[in-house]
């Protein structure tokens, strides 16, 4: 019986190994931007597709730092998980460790059990990486407070680590901090959306407080934004929130919505509707829209060129004495909170990528017969927005729609 040094000498002997540097050259054309087809830029027959780098350290290991792209397999998960990192056989692999004995050993399972052809192990691992310089990439890792306080989102594989650190990096958007931005933005800091912006003009009124929960009593007559910024600080300290108290119009629209991940339409007016469709299409930024009025609401994702623009699905406003928002109407107060957190639900699962978003289908909710009631809804090919490439949007022609006070005068 070999010994474990013998062993890993025999193996080294029969594996391909390939220096920190080569990796590094091989890795580099497609990083610049070269795209798939390298052989321009390559010049010595070094054209070989980029390689799938897979670390096989534990994962504590991994979190401390890794080569850029890197696919995390265990060597204890090996067998069981390298068809995710690369399913194709022939496709080349290069195997990394910390100093090159555990990759030396993964290569040749890789090769003699399960069939991979072409599998080489990095020579000195990360560690001879990093002595000669080259780039490093440290994950973000949970802390103590955060893996207790999201640990429900940690036990379910469609979010897990991986999930929650993308909505610690996320930043969202609330159009409005009334009826359905209350329990979004809610719902969203205890969720551990890293960024709540919330755009409202308006202040707490006790008619609000019917259904706009974020707010209070003792609230009334603070700035909605504040007072919404208070209970968020109150629910989760770590979410960093962005306040505009301000009415979102053609003049700020670009400025304020520019660099959000998601944005969560709760806007009761359809001039507002239109301008956010034709900027969020411009900026290619999805939009979670819901709307309500009685014992009814809308929802639908809004998510450019993979998807119908609100502009394909109501081309032109509804006629003006149809318009809810040109006065008080009345609303079933947990209405928006039962919309409102399915909007929340649809942020989460663009921001994680779990599931089916609500992306090309309108679900009509309808309260008082407790029926929910999915359409199906198609991109409009003379769509005036998206039917043309986002560069293509001017600002003039976006959110081009009637004057808002003449038309809510002219509903009567
Ligand atoms: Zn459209």
């Amino acid at each position: 019986m070999a010994s474990g040094a013998e062993l890993i000498r025999q193996v080294k002997d029969r594996i391909a190994e390939v220096d920190p540097r080569e990796v590094r050259d091989r890795l580099r054309p497609s990083e610049n931007g070269a795209g798939s087809n390298g052989a321009s830029a390559n010049g010595a027959g070094a054209a070989a597709a980029k390689p799938v780098v897979v670390d096989v350290r534990e994962q504590h290991e991994f979190e401390e730092g890794h080569i850029p792209g890197a696919v995390h397999v265990p060597r204890g998960h090996l067998e069981s998980r390298i068809e995710g990192a690369s399913a194709d056989r022939s496709a080349p692999i290069v195997l990394y460790c910390a100093s090159g004995n555990r990759s030396a050993l993964a290569a040749d399972t890789l090769e003699r059990q399960l069939g991979y052809e072409n599998v080489e192990s990095m020579t000195g691992g990360i560690t001879l990486w990093k002595d000669r310089g080259f780039d490093v990439e440290v994950p973000r890792a949970l802390t103590p407070e955060q893996r207790s306080r999201y640990s429900r989102h940690l036990l379910l594989p469609e979010v897990g680590l991986e999930g929650q650190i993308r909505l610690l990096e996320s930043k969202v958007l609330l159009l409005g901090a009334g009826g359905l931005g209350s329990p979004v933005a809610l719902y969203l800091a205890a969720a551990g959306v890293g960024t709540l912006g919330l755009v409202d003009d308006d202040v707490v009124d006790v008619s609000n407080l019917q259904r706009q929960v974020i707010h209070t009593g003792a609230r009334v007559g603070e700035p909605k934004v504040d007072s919404a910024e208070e209970a968020i600080r109150d629910l989760n300290p770590g979410v960093e929130v962005v306040k505009y108290n301000t009415r979102l119009d053609a003049s700020n629209i670009m400025e304020i919505v520019e660099g959000y991940d998601v944005i969560v339409d709760g806007v009761d007016n359809f001039p507002t509707r239109y301008l956010l469709n034709d900027a969020t299409v411009r900026l290619q930024i999805p939009v979670v829209s819901a709307s309500i009025l009685g014992f009814d609401g809308q929802l639908a994702v809004f998510k450019p060129y993979d998807g119908p623009c609100y502009r394909c699905l109501y081309p032109t406003p509804p006629p003006a004495e149809l318009a809810p928002s040109c006065g008080a109407n009345g609303v079933l107060g947990v209405l928006p909170g039962t919309m409102g957190l399915l909007q929340a639900t649809e942020v989460i699962k663009l921001v994680t990528e779990a599931g089916d978003p609500l992306v090309g289908r309108l679900v009509l909710y309808d309260a008082l017969a407790a029926s929910f009631t999915e359409l199906k809804v198609r991109r409009d090919p003379e769509c005036p927005i998206c039917s043309r490439p986002p560069g293509e949007i001017s600002e003039e022609e976006m959110g081009v729609f009637p004057d808002y006070e003449a038309f809510c005068a002219a509903a009567g």
